[in-house]
């Protein structure tokens, strides 16, 4: 059984050879492609946000609409809250806060203007929805809520229009978005998608 114990030890040792020798082959060039996004060594500590590289490499900007993609996952996968008629309410994979919501329409349109009377209707009942539920789930004092309508206001996905829903707490921002330009999130995605949606059918 001794060898049986020594065997992850022995993979673990040719694993860091092997590392060890792809450094060595390495060109300088390649070293700093690999580094790319997270900067140069310094004397700075880094708080690693995998999820935002993921955003800054254009996972999800390719061919196909994410808005679009979503509807056809299960909840937990998609990270979905609620699904109304006309529009879903869904946890944004990039958030600003724990608990950012977006409120999507299911059709592919950019324009607000585009939006046929009910849909319209349910975007805004969905919202007050939201404000209720992130009050009741988490205690949010105060929100942000709008839309950004074209690439040159902002939006991300300028495609398939939606609504954000970011709550505020007192105190929430402090010194890391100002100064580092990072957010720091005490909550997995997950959880708080399971939090919400819970809490989205209790009120
Ligand atoms: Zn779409």
């Amino acid at each position: 059984m001794s060898g049986a114990r020594e065997q992850p030890e022995l993979v673990a040792k040719e694993q860091r050879a092997e590392e060890q020798r792809g450094e060595g082959q390495r060109g300088e060039g390649q070293r700093a492609e690999e580094q790319r996004g997270v900067g140069l060594q310094d004397a700075f500590g880094r708080l690693y946000t995998p999820h935002r590289m993921a955003y800054i490499q254009g996972e999800g900007k390719g061919e196909g609409c994410p808005f679009c993609a979503v509807p056809g996952m299960t909840d937990s996968d998609g990270l979905i809250v609620s699904r109304g008629e006309h529009c879903f309410v869904v946890l944004n994979l990039y958030p600003y806060n724990s608990g950012h919501l977006m409120l999507v329409p299911y059709r592919h349109v950019s324009g607000y203007d585009e939006l046929t009377a009910q849909e319209t209707v349910e975007l805004g009942t969905l919202t007050q929805h939201a404000l209720r539920t992130l009050r009741h789930a988490s205690g949010a004092q105060g929100f942000n809520v709008g839309m950004n309508l074209g690439g040159v206001a902002g939006a991300g996905i300028a495609a398939h229009l939606h609504q954000h829903v970011v709550p505020r707490w007192g105190g929430d921002t402090n010194f890391m978005p100002v100064v580092g330009q990072t957010k720091v999130l005490p909550q997995l995605l997950p959880q708080t998608r399971d939090l919400l949606a819970r809490a989205w059918s209790e009120i």
